[in-house]
């Protein structure tokens, strides 16, 4: 008897009816975004992590010219050594910025640097390393060289009016050098989301104030901040707002004027103090208010005016843990209409885990690599919502999805990096 309430009352939380799996409401919030449409101009510098509005035809071939890829000799590969050894007459050279403006006929060679145009009749070029000099103006050169060797063709890289970077690209250090080599200063991006957030509870407290019992310091706001500051968005932070049905009207409006998504912590329980729900239903729309995982259960989404809106809850652990898992993606779908998985892979757990099924639980982990490159994982200690300590010392979330039922020391866990996620 007592083994059937067990079973029944383990996986209550995805019996009821309004509760969405993890995967579930993933899809449920991307689905209702419409991605940022409206672009900027920026200069080059200004545009790195944005997200490209424009498609870049490239103007130019690069390399523009072809070129050597070594400090050497440049000679017609026809002209090479089939056996033995063969002596050229060095007719000039070639430097980067400097080319040789003379025709290289057979016996004659060029010395050329790095980047330097290949002189008309030359196609190959012959390391330095790899010649002997025999006299003030000639080398010798041996057999083995292939033709068309250490040489760079024009527009082998990128060639003149090929696509080079695509509309929706979000712009890399990578990005900004091959945009320079093209000599565009200037590209087209999207406008970045702007986010709007604040705390809700009375028991908070601000840096600098001081303390009555029962009060905390406001560390979500400090948390959100951190997260939000690290993806390309505007941040609007709005404060503490009291547990207070009109204050937080007042504050919701006033966020959805603003902001393209808001986000609060606190009061999305049903407990007393809990307004959240009750003015999202009033003022906007709920799309869904509780997700089977651990921590993070009660977390609102829906839609304020033309905002998106993200209750998140209102424990320390709870925020930043729903914050990377939902929010975070659906700000980069917004900015770049690309949907993105975070990225996960697999370490062997030191760490005996209990967990019932039921609830997706998103433990903290330290990942660490041995001197072969292999993964293990470690338990941050206490796994509390409020510990957030557990989130400091971790580098990994720990996935335990619904229906795992522990994970014994030595097993494979699917492990969540923080700060690799696109
Ligand atoms: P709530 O969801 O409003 O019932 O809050 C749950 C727990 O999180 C309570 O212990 C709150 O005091 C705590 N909490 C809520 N908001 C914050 C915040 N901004 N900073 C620190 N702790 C908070
Ligand atoms: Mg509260």
């Amino acid at each position: 008897m007592s083994n059937v309430i067990r079973s029944v009352s383990c996986c209550d939380d995805l019996a009821e009816a309004d509760t969405l799996t993890v995967d579930e409401a993933r899809r449920q919030i991307i689905d209702k975004i419409n991605p940022i449409t409206s672009s900027e101009k920026l200069s080059l510098r200004n545009a790195l992590s944005r997200i490209l509005a424009e498609d870049i035809i490239s103007p130019l071939d690069v390399p523009g010219h072809t070129n050597s890829a070594m400090d050497g000799y440049a000679v017609s590969g026809n002209d090479l050594p089939q056996s033995g050894e063969q002596i050229y007459q060095v007719i000039g050279k070639s430097l980067a910025g400097a080319p040789f403006n003379g025709n290289c006929n057979a016996g004659q060679c060029v010395r050329i640097m790095t980047g330097a145009v290949m002189p008309d009749g030359t196609d190959t070029v012959i390391m330095q390393e790899h010649v002997a000099a025999t006299a003030t103006d000639t080398v010798q050169i041996g057999d083995g060289h292939r033709p068309g060797q250490n040489v760079r063709q024009a527009g082998e890289d990128i060639s003149a009016g090929g696509t080079v970077l695509q509309t929706s690209h979000k712009l890399t250090p990578a990005d900004l050098g091959i945009l320079s080599s093209l000599g565009i200063g200037e590209v087209k991006v999207r406008r970045r989301p702007r986010v709007a957030f604040f705390s809700t509870g009375d028991e908070l407290r601000s840096i600098g104030e001081s303390l009555a019992e029962g009060d905390v310091y406001d560390s979500n706001r400090y948390s959100l901040y951190g997260m939000l500051k690290r993806l390309d968005v505007e941040i609007l932070d709005m404060g503490v707002v009291k547990d207070d049905i009109d204050e937080l009207r007042n504050a919701f409006s006033n966020a959805a004027s603003m902001a393209d998504v808001v986000i609060t912590s606190g009061g999305v329980s049903v407990g007393e103090a809990d307004y959240i729900k009750p003015i999202l239903e009033q003022t906007g729309e709920i799309n869904f208010w509780k997700i089977a995982m651990k921590p993070g259960r009660p977390l609102t989404h829906g839609r304020i005016g033309n905002s998106l809106f993200f209750g998140l809850p209102g424990n320390p652990v709870a925020v930043m843990v729903t914050f990377y898992q939902f929010v975070q993606p659906a700000l980069n779908y917004l900015a770049s209409g690309t949907e993105s998985l975070p990225w996960t892979m697999l370490a062997t757990s030191s760490n005996n885990i209990n967990k019932r099924p039921g609830r997706y639980e998103f433990q903290r982990g330290i990942l660490e690599q041995g001197a072969g490159g292999q993964l293990t994982v470690r338990k941050t200690g206490q796994q509390g919502s409020g510990v957030l300590t557990s989130m400091s010392r971790a580098n990994c979330f720990i996935l335990l999805p619904e229906n795992c039922d522990g994970v014994s020391a030595g097993d494979e866990v699917r492990v969540q990096l923080f700060d690799t996620f696109i």
